[in-house]
């Protein structure tokens, strides 16, 4: 009898400790409750850059959504509320039509916005604002980002020192990869409808060629003018954007049985991006 009774009691308690396991939830692990600095930066390549080095410190958004051309975009009412609450703007700093028109705007809307130039330390090619198109600048552009985190952040140096020594060895990874496939590369000439790749050429030993001039569509004579120069140094390819029309660069690319390259100047994944770039350019380069 006492046995038995003994057997119930131990099932009795076997079943109540499974039971508070089973339902008491999970005590989720207690996060650092800290709040998040809150950054803007204008294109979304400066995102990566941001959120590499700031990691889970910072909240990033974008000034110039995805499928917009920083050439001509305007905030919406919106974007102007969230530059009220920023603490830092990442400025591209290198002439970008946006931050021309806006920066002063926003900065009057919230004017303890610490504003940062990320193009400091560059060398700059006279009017081309495409600074971010060249993994050194890249590094360049994410070691001002890392030094202005510091500034405003100094508690957490550590972390950001260790997520910019992580990026800073992709982008030379990176720097390689493009230069090796580059490097058997003949004819280093390519068209392209918007001259977004001025630092990526100078990089790599290559020249771009714009359809557009000055911001502006092309005329009919300078398209047939185009396609003659192409003609006599024998340019196989013509690089379009997502962001602009690709209606001349077609009957360019036509007129000299030369290839279309799709490539996107603002994608968010800045490494894999440019990787992407690179190995399309290059192979279509290399194209007898
Ligand atoms: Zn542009």
């Amino acid at each position: 009898m006492k046995k038995i009774l003994l057997l119930v009691l131990g099932i009795v308690l076997i079943t109540m400790l499974f039971a508070t396991i089973f339902f008491t939830s999970p005590r989720s692990i207690s996060k650092k409750n800290e709040s998040k600095i809150m950054v803007i930066v204008t294109i979304p390549p400066q995102a990566e850059f941001v959120e590499r080095v700031g990691g889970e410190r910072v909240q990033v958004i974008v000034m110039v959504p995805p499928g917009f051309s920083p050439h001509t975009y305007e905030p919406k009412p919106s974007q102007l509320k969230e530059v009220e609450e920023a603490e830092i703007y990442f400025a591209m700093g290198s002439g970008i039509d946006f931050e021309i028109a806006w920066l002063n705007k926003l900065r009057e809307i919230n004017r303890a916005m610490l504003i940062v130039n990320c193009s400091e330390g560059i060398q700059r090619i006279d009017r081309d604002p495409h600074v971010w198109l060249s993994p050194r600048n890249a590094k360049i552009i994410v070691n001002n980002v890392y030094k202005t985190l510091v500034q405003v952040d100094p508690a957490n140096k550590e972390y950001y020192r260790e997520n910019l020594g992580a990026y800073l060895q992709e982008l030379d990874d990176l720097d390689g990869e493009i230069k090796t496939l580059f490097s058997n590369v003949t004819n280093r000439i390519f068209i392209v409808y918007h001259p977004s790749w001025g630092y990526f050429a100078r990089d790599y030993g290559l020249i771009q060629i714009p359809i557009e001039r000055e911001g502006k569509e092309p005329t009919a004579a300078s398209i047939a003018a185009l396609i003659e120069q192409a003609k006599r140094l024998n340019i196989k390819v013509v690089v379009v954007s997502p962001q602009f029309n690709v209606k001349s660069a077609k009957v360019i690319a036509d007129e000299i049985g030369g290839k279309i390259i799709f490539v996107d100047p603002l994608a968010k994944d800045y490494i894999s991006n440019l990787r992407s770039v690179a190995s399309k350019l290059s192979e279509a380069m290399s194209q007898k």
